[in-house]
């Protein structure tokens, strides 16, 4: 999939919206969420436009999704303590940005029937 010039996570990730990447490689970038709900709220996003998780998304960007998340998850501090990882995925998952994207919330204890709204 190529990027798409309406998809502000396509812009991001291209660079052409400043961001504070938390972290960046080849296949993937991590960036703070602009509406955080927890103390660490990051979003773990292919650099490749795929709608959601059903969109035959290659192995190697899903491996890339997985490393990232524990390198965001080690440079925010919450790797001991724990986080939650959620792919909020079509109209049901409550997907508001249809561009992959991995939620990573932690920071404090998060209620385990909530969802975080996330
Ligand atoms: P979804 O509801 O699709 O799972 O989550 C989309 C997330 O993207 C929301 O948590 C929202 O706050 C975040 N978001 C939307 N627009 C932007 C933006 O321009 N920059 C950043 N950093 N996050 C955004
Ligand atoms: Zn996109």
């Amino acid at each position: 999939m190529s990027a798409q010039d309406d998809c502000i996570f396509c812009r991001i990730a291209a660079g052409e919206i400043p961001s504070d990447f938390l972290y960046e490689d080849d296949l993937v970038v991590a960036f703070p969420d602009i509406s955080p709900l927890a103390p660490v709220h990051v979003l773990v996003v292919p650099k490749e436009h795929y709608e959601n998780i059903m969109d035959d998304v290659p192995a190697e960007t899903l491996s890339a999704l997985a490393h990232a998340i524990g390198i965001v998850a080690e440079k925010t501090g919450i790797d001991k303590t724990g986080f939650r990882c959620i792919a909020n995925t079509g109209d049901d998952g409550g997907q508001t940005v249809h561009h992959l994207h991995i939620h990573v919330l932690g920071g404090r204890p998060l209620d385990p029937n909530a969802g975080e709204g996330k």
